[in-house]
């Protein structure tokens, strides 16, 4: 930390080289795997598979649709968004690589969302086509529908050797030619700072989901900087190597599915084995039949693994286990590594956000120098912290405060939305709303100054649930906030309505009808209140509400 407050890793700088991300993974030197290791599998029928040549093969046929057929790239680069809804398919990288291949943009969401989420992110990103699987095709035709979309560009994916599209509507098949677009090499620092390979979706500090774009040089970067480490350290300690085996089981549309399926296991040349939905009994299978390697994933998976008497030598073969996107307590994190292999004797926590293009900080990999139980390590390299008070001040040392992030994995703001990027970033510094303490090289997150609720790692939008609430007609003023429950963070809505015109089980029975994702729904229960605390400028004032939480118990329950 400097006199100044800015904290960063003095002994580690780190080339970030100028590259786009397309090129790094399939053309450079540090990422040359043989053209036939398969590289992404389905787990359910391993038969189905890509090696990295046919990946690569096919995400050039699937850019060349795309370019030719839709015109995504033809009016320029960065102007045409390809959205995905999917459960989890081994070709989801296809349309990952093939949107990015022919100059778009790939977005994507929770295969969970309803309809009228789905229209709200499809005009959110403008996207020009829709990708999805049979289980998620009726809601991309309802979705379209409500957004003004036309039908034929909503494509049905599927095949198990080939790319094959239908138009989701009509079931006609897409023609595709055997021609493969090359892409467009980038190496201008500048175009690869503000060039979008990918839009996600999170709340930021306050507000509706927003879109949040992933530059080349945030992806690139986060290689560098958060993957490379580890592989070199591997190689390193373990001279003949493993291979980087997971399992794939996270949504694509969280920057952890990205980076990791997506971005990172190309990059080390590893194997994805996907699972269509999370089970956890077929997680257990999957990871002793595949001998999972290394893995990364959501504390309360973790608390199922700690707990769960089916595991039993189910992991014994990974050599790493690393949990983020959550908050995570240090005995659980010492309850997981007891049943873990002799490879990775301890859980290893990240901390970092979409806007951050994932990981941020991590507990260091090797053993002699990792974090304590509880902390989410060490900044990655050529990365600054800050620890910012309610001042904007920065806080004297180790005191708790706001984080404040640089470095090039951080976006450049969020998708035209001005607003946004007022409230999120100052003097070139991204807001993140988490609170942390620095002690000793490493943070430990203590707390949260953002609205966001976090429910098994999926974002809740409080102001989302809110504005649902307001649209009763008898509830006249809300608030949402998270309470801990089910092993996580569960929304409990809090409102002001005459109780004997309507009760917490009606309100309850009324939000699960109006057609909000079930990660969103009201597992906290409902409180009444005479009036909702606020600051005189009328901003809810959940801190307050937090502090209530600890002591009521919830008048209704899902
Ligand atoms: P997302 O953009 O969906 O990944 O959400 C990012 C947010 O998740 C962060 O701002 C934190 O509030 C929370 N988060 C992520 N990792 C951790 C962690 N290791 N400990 C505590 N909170 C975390």
């Amino acid at each position: 930390r400097t006199p100044d407050g800015i904290i960063y890793n003095p002994a580690e700088v780190r080339h970030v080289p100028d590259i786009d991300l397309m090129t790094l993974l399939f053309e450079s030197e540090t990422c040359r795997v043989p053209e036939d290791k398969v590289i992404h599998a389905d787990a359910a029928e391993p038969s189905h598979n890509l090696t990295k040549g046919r990946l690569r093969q096919l995400s050039q046929r699937a850019a060349h649709v795309f370019r030719h057929q839709y015109g995504i790239g033809a009016q320029g680069e960065n102007k045409d968004v390809v959205f995905m809804i999917s459960t989890g398919h081994f070709m989801t990288p296809l349309i990952f690589y093939g949107a990015i291949m022919a100059g778009g943009i790939f977005s994507s969401t929770n295969p969970s969302a309803t309809p009228g989420e789905l229209a709200y992110q499809l005009r959110q990103t403008s996207a020009t086509v829709v990708v999805c699987t049979p289980d998620t095709k009726d809601v991309v035709l309802a979705a379209a529908k409500k957004a003004g979309l036309s039908e034929r560009n909503m494509l049905l994916f599927g095949g198990t050797k080939d790319l094959e599209f239908k138009e989701a509507a009509s079931g006609a098949r897409v023609p595709i030619s055997n021609q493969e677009l090359q892409w467009r090499r980038i190496t201008d620092p500048v175009e690869l700072d503000n060039s979008v390979i990918c839009l996600l979706f999170s709340s930021g500090t306050t507000g509706l989901p927003k879109a949040m774009p992933i530059s080349h040089r945030n992806s690139v970067a986060h290689c560098a900087l958060a993957q490379e480490p580890t592989r070199e350290y591997n190689k390193a300690t373990k001279p003949l190597g493993y291979e980087y085996r997971m399992i794939a089981h996270l949504p694509t549309a969280h920057v952890a599915g990205v980076q990791v399926y997506l971005v990172n296991n190309c990059y080390v040349g590893g194997c994805c084995y996907w699972m269509s939905r999370f089970d956890f009994p077929k997680f257990c299978e999957y990871a002793k039949k595949y001998q999972a390697t290394t893995m990364f994933t959501v504390p309360p998976i973790y608390l199922l693994i700690a707990k769960s008497s089916l595991v039993k030598d189910h992991f014994d073969t990974w050599q790493e286990a690393i949990a983020g996107a959550a908050p995570m307590g240090p005995d659980l994190e010492v309850e997981v590594a007891k049943k873990l292999g002799k490879g990775a004797t301890k859980l290893r926590q990240t901390w970092g956000l979409s806007e951050t293009c994932g990981t941020f900080t991590i507990s260091p990999i090797d053993p002699a120098q990792s974090a304590p139980p509880g902390s989410v390590g060490a900044l990655i390299a050529n990365c600054y912290a800050r620890l910012i008070d309610d001042n904007d001040k920065d806080v004297d040392p180790g005191q708790p405060g706001e984080v404040w992030a640089k470095g090039p994995v951080v976006t450049n703001g969020y998708w035209r939305n001005d607003k946004a990027n007022k409230e999120s970033f100052k003097d070139g510094w991204f807001c993140t709303g988490d609170i942390a303490v620095f002690k000793d090289g490493f943070f430990f997150i203590v707390d949260r100054k953002k609205e966001l609720i976090k429910y098994k790692g999926n974002q809740v939008a409080p102001a989302e649930l809110e504005a649902m609430l307001l649209s009763h007609p008898k509830i006249l003023d809300a608030a949402v906030i998270g309470v801990p429950g089910d092993g996580t963070e569960v929304p409990r809505a809090y409102v002001v309505a005459d109780q004997k015109q309507i009760t917490g089980q009606e309100i309850m029975d009324w939000f699960k009808k109006q057609g909000l994702s079930h990660y969103k729904q009201l597992r906290g229960g409902v409180v009444f209140l005479e009036a909702i605390p606020k600051s005189p400028s009328g901003k809810i004032l959940r801190k307050i509400l937090r502090d209530m939480a600890k002591n009521e118990t919830p008048l209704a329950k899902i």
